[in-house]
């Protein structure tokens, strides 16, 4: 789902999430394991402050193996309980429910003192568009489940997904908005087909791709299209003439036999997004590039 997100539809967005906190105990956040940083809300700490906070790195698959497990560990050093997942496959779905148990620890304990025996948790999922929100509801609920509330006679209110008697589920995602401030955010988004190709300049946009490629993985370029990467690639010009030799090795060429960059852009955009160039991770833990 692409979202335009204008200042209105942002103000009512945060209001939403910030009635359905009221509802809940613990927030699920998924994030993109290729940029845990850039796809993950800014405001959703203050939103969240005194819940249960859970994150998933999503997408794992499509991301560096290397990098998963730092990037688990650096939002463990922040506080939060973490998973690597794979909605897709529902690989490591399943452990989710053991750590959203674990994050909720101390409520379940409050319960307890207080005479409260087993009532579930009650969990949202919250993401930025495409993160895999509604993929990973699917995979996590599966069949064995029941939607609860809206009884007949009941007040119409939120929907419940009962996973089990540990977990509740709020049926609806809450989407969340992404950092708008940093420019560097913006084009990884786009990178990774978060933000809606229209507004944005290809060809532009596959010159910052080749300039990031080239700092951390700068044999996929030359493995995948077998071109020669000058000494440095360090500005739009010298990154324009390595897509031009993508441009020829792949034959994108215009009727005079011109090298056809914009086609190339999209070749070069495509083969990233469907992880034909590899799995790669585009930012680090407090290093953040
Ligand atoms: P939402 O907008 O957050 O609800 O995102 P969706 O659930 O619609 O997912 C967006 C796209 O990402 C879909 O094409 C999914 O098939 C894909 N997707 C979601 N999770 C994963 C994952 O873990 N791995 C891979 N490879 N693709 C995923």
């Amino acid at each position: 789902m692409q979202i335009q997100w204008y200042p209105g539809h942002m103000a009512k967005a945060k209001r939403m999430m910030q009635g359905d906190m009221k509802l809940i105990d613990v927030v699920i956040e998924l994030v993109d394991a290729r940029i845990p940083y850039s796809s993950k809300n800014p405001d959703i700490d203050v939103l969240a402050k005194n819940k249960s906070r859970v994150i998933l790195l999503n997408k794992s698959d499509m991301a560096d193996q290397r990098y998963n497990n730092d990037w688990k560990e650096y939002f463990e050093t922040k506080g939060f309980h973490v998973a690597l997942v794979n909605s897709k496959s529902g690989s490591g779905v399943k452990q989710v429910q053991d750590i959203v148990q674990k994050a909720c620890q101390a409520k379940i304990e409050r319960d307890r003192k207080r005479g409260i025996l087993n009532r579930p948790v009650r969990a949202m999922i919250v993401g930025i568009p495409n993160v895999g929100k509604s993929t990973f509801i699917n995979s996590f609920v599966g069949k064995a489940s029941t939607k609860t509330g809206n009884k007949p006679g009941v007040t119409k209110g939120k929907q419940w997904i009962r996973l089990n008697k540990f977990i509740e589920l709020l049926d609806t995602p809450g989407i969340l908005w992404p950092k708008f401030e940093d420019q560097t955010v913006g084009l990884k988004l786009a990178f990774i087909g978060s933000i809606n190709d229209t507004i944005i300049n290809t060809t532009d946009l596959s010159l910052e791709l080749i300039l990031l490629l080239q700092q951390r993985y700068p044999e996929v370029l030359t493995n995948r299209y077998e071109v020669t990467l000058p000494e440095i690639v360090d500005s739009k010009q010298t990154a324009a003439g390595v897509l031009e030799q993508i441009a020829i090795k792949r034959s994108c060429l215009m009727k005079g036999g011109e090298p056809d960059l914009d086609r190339a852009a999209i070749l070069l955009i495509d083969d990233f997004r469907s992880t034909k160039l590899g799995t790669i991770t585009l930012e680090y833990p407090d290093k953040k590039i």
